[in-house]
């Protein structure tokens, strides 16, 4: 049963053309919609089955999905796949919804999309549903899908429950660590974790567009995140930056002169985070983190929340990789001039873009090879 089989198509063959080829422009392939890959297009309109499994979550990338504004993006995805389980929006419960979720395993070939982190601790007792624990169900509907897409950091690396007692993992990583868990069920199918908190409802849409055109997915990073959405770095792209370099930082929040400063000692985690959030906001293009004040949490990062904790405080030492600890207070108090902390610190910044940019790209000629 389609659980979304009585609600009325919103999307008309022009929208969703619209949709497609504004999401595959996100993806850098703005030139790929020939009459071709338009027919393959419309043929996949609503027959592609996707199975979303919420283990510990909060709900949030579901409601990050729901709210998106953008001309019907959550349409596109409810009108043109087949959402065939998804504990939060289905109108079915108990048996009924069980039963959908078993009888499109048994037909395989399904998106499966994973919110919320899965705990191992314990055999996993910690979540259950319908008398199985999380982790069994993750690996029982893993075992047929032909992707797999986990949505937000938990599910990609754990998140915020990673720092609780529950050995809460992603799909694939424990933080920055590979895990084998469910490698047996995997195989060789793909896997595109679409991290942040909550995940945004375009860079979803972008991924599974991207699959109904081509059968594939774009290209990914070393944590399996797309590159076009997760390679450029938050500080180096920050409208602050230029207060970066001058040393202006934010300390005092009611201080108004202070309103726009570079908020790396209010804790921002920018200079670690690759997104692409500073282009492409949220709710509908409006704003985020940084332009609403708040300090970058490095949500899209593997090292979130456990590494980067606590958030929002200042740093007064960090641990950075090449480089070593950092004593903030020290860098400041024995440079001279404002201005040279700023570049001071830039340097060190940038000794760590280029690590991790390294690392990316040993990845990519890894998978190559
Ligand atoms: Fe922007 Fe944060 Fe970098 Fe400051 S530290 S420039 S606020 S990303």
């Amino acid at each position: 049963m389609d659980v979304f089989s009585l609600r009325p198509p919103d999307v008309t063959r022009r929208d969703f053309l619209k949709i497609a080829s504004a999401s595959l422009a996100l993806l850098g392939l703005n030139q790929v919609l020939s009459p071709q890959v338009v027919k393959a297009l419309e043929a996949s309109l609503g027959k592609i089955a996707v199975i979303w499994l919420e283990g510990q979550d909060c709900a949030g990338c579901t409601e990050s999905f729901l709210n998106s504004l953008e001309p019907l993006a959550t349409s596109i995805l409810l009108d043109s796949i087949s959402l065939r389980y998804h504990e939060t929006l289905m109108a079915a419960s108990g048996y009924q919804a069980e039963e959908a979720r078993v009888k499109t395993i048994e037909e395989g070939g399904y998106l499966l999309v994973i919110e919320g982190s899965i705990p191992l601790a314990d055999d996993g007792l910690y979540c259950t549903i319908g008398g199985k624990t999380f982790k069994d169900i993750v690996r029982e509907t893993a075992s047929r899908a032909a992707a797999i897409i986990p949505v937000g950091a938990c599910a990609s690396f754990g998140g915020i429950p990673r720092s609780g007692p529950t050995d809460a993992v992603g799909y694939l990583f424990r933080g920055t660590q590979r895990h084998d868990y469910f490698d047996d069920v995997t195989g060789g199918k793909p896997v595109i974790n679409l991290p942040t908190c909550p995940v945004h409802p375009e860079r979803l849409v972008a991924v599974i567009v991207h699959y109904l055109t081509f059968g594939t997915v774009p290209p990914l990073d070393k944590f399996h995140r797309p590159l076009a959405f997760y390679s450029s770095n938050q500080h180096e792209n920050c409208e602050r930056h230029g207060n970066f370099n001058a040393g202006r930082f934010m300390v005092d929040w009611g201080d108004p002169r202070q309103r726009d400063w570079c908020l790396y000692l209010k804790g921002c985690r920018g200079p670690m985070a690759y997104q692409d959030c500073w282009k492409r906001l949220w709710n509908n293009r409006t704003s985020y983190c940084i332009k609403a004040n708040t300090p970058c949490v490095g949500c899209s990062e593997p090292e979130f929340y456990e590494s980067f904790s606590p958030i929002y405080e200042r740093q007064f030492d960090v641990e950075l990789p090449v480089v070593g600890r950092v004593e903030i207070d020290k860098v400041m108090a024995t440079v001279a001039g404002a201005t040279a902390v700023g570049i001071g610190a830039d340097m060190l910044i940038n000794r760590i873009k280029e690590r991790k940019k390294g690392e990316a790209v040993q990845h990519e000629e890894e998978k190559e090879s």
